[in-house]
């Protein structure tokens, strides 16, 4: 699934198992980082474009779910999240958890375009290349699926936001997410506000 959809689901998890912005933060962060193996994809499009030749995007196929998609990664991001977490056990558990969702997801859902083009879980990578999992009917990374988790994701995360004042872009800075959940409790208020009116 995409990052983003990995997001809204893992803070929303967080949201409601974790008592402080820090773990609630950590346990996020757990859900999301498998995919910090896919920035060779920075790599790609950086050096094409000085180079000039055609991106074939080989680091990203590289190491694009092979670094952080399996057990390794998961006790190293889960470990080193851990150490900066209030609770610690909760978070290092509730990282496991999420790490895992997050492996979950992306082998119901992230298929690629043609329909053999399944996209595995090597659960031993880095260290060893097997075992590899895979679905038969793994749906598309694009598919009306994930669209459709996507967006029943965005507006249970946007409700939480209103309602408690504080949203999933506190992953990446508080200030902003000041600013984004006040613009839209401000909507909220706004829409309230003319629906009562038109009710008589
Ligand atoms: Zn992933």
């Amino acid at each position: 699934m995409s990052p983003l959809t990995h997001l809204l689901g893992s803070w929303l998890i967080a949201s409601a198992t974790t008592n402080n912005p820090r773990d609630r933060k950590l346990v996020t962060l757990a859900g999301v980082l498998p995919d910090a193996d896919g920035l060779g994809v920075v790599a790609d499009v950086v050096g094409s474009w000085f180079s000039g030749k055609e991106c074939t995007f080989y680091y990203y196929q590289q190491y694009h779910h092979l670094l952080l998609h399996g057990w390794p990664g998961a006790i190293v991001i889960s470990v080193l999240l851990t150490f900066f977490g209030k609770q610690r056990w909760r978070v290092l558990g509730l990282c496991l958890l999420l790490f895992h969702l997050h492996l979950l997801c992306d082998l119901i859902g992230s298929r690629g375009p043609e329909l053999g083009d399944f996209w595995p879980i090597c659960y031993s990578e880095p260290l060893f290349r097997h075992p590899i999992w895979f679905w038969k009917h793994q749906w598309k990374l694009d598919g009306w699926q994930n669209q459709s988790i996507f967006i029943v994701l965005l507006l249970a995360s946007l409700w939480l936001a209103v309602k408690r004042g504080y949203s999933f872009v506190e992953v990446i800075s508080r200030r902003l997410d000041s600013a984004f959940v006040k613009v839209l409790q401000k909507w909220h208020r706004h829409l309230l506000g003319s629906e009562g009116k038109r009710v008589p």
